[in-house]
């Protein structure tokens, strides 16, 4: 069998679900769920990041912890999958890369999509070689509390009117969860149940992560 990472030979389609995952939580999978069901999507593949350029000077979990986060928040969903691509290639990685990667691996019949939240496509034009980027596969943006919706369709419009693109908006429900509170509360030994799988709290808890 080739090296795929769902036995899906061909699929027609997949979209990739980018993130730290430090850690994931039910604002991620809700997230990847609706996008999945929207677009009728064949597999979802949850992309945990390498070391990622922008949050080079934070402290990240070492990516070992998030990728087995990752398998452990995602097992109970048959359409969802965890790739080991960017946690395993050395140095900084860019999606660009990532996805021509998948490119080759699945061919030009299959696809792609890559999920972007509201905050994350603010910041696409830092990215490298967003142009190319834009081309290779289709954006699913989508809402986040905390984040203007209105600002978000501006976003798009301004990428779609200059860039040849294809990008959806899509609003998701509401869930004010990010990593960054949950790791707060680890910290602060306040509760994070019912905010990500209890699978992954116990990871957090066992491997005592974020303290
Ligand atoms: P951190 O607080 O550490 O930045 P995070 O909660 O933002 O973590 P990331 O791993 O940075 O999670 O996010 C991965 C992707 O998931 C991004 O595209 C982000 O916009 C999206 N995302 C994260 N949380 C939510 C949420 N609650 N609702 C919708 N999208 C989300
Ligand atoms: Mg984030």
């Amino acid at each position: 069998m080739r090296n795929v990472f769902n036995g899906l030979e061909h699929p027609e389609s997949i979209a990739i679900m980018g993130g730290t995952f430090d850690p994931i939580h039910y604002g991620h999978l809700v997230t990847a769920e609706a996008v999945r069901h929207k677009y009728n999507i064949s597999q979802v593949i949850f992309m945990p990041t390498g070391q990622p350029p922008h949050k080079k000077d934070q402290e990240i979990s070492h990516s070992e912890h998030r990728y087995l986060m990752s398998v452990l928040a995602t097992a109970t969903n048959p359409y969802f999958n965890v790739s080991r691509m960017e946690i395993d290639r050395k140095g900084t990685t860019y999606t660009i890369d990532t996805i021509k990667s998948l490119r080759e691996l699945y061919g030009d019949e299959t696809e792609l999509y890559f999920i972007t939240g509201a905050d994350a496509l603010h910041y696409i034009f830092t990215w490298k070689d967003t142009e190319e980027l834009l081309k290779l596969c289709t954006f699913v943006a989508v809402t986040r509390p905390g984040y203007n919706k209105e600002k978000l369709i501006e976003a798009i419009e301004i990428i779609k009117n200059n860039y040849e693109s294809k990008i959806h908006f899509l609003e998701v429900p509401a869930l004010s969860i990010s990593s960054t509170d949950i790791r707060k509360r680890v910290k602060e030994g306040r509760p994070i149940k019912y905010l990500l799988p209890e699978s992954v709290e116990n990871y957090i808890y066992k491997f005592k992560l974020y303290i």
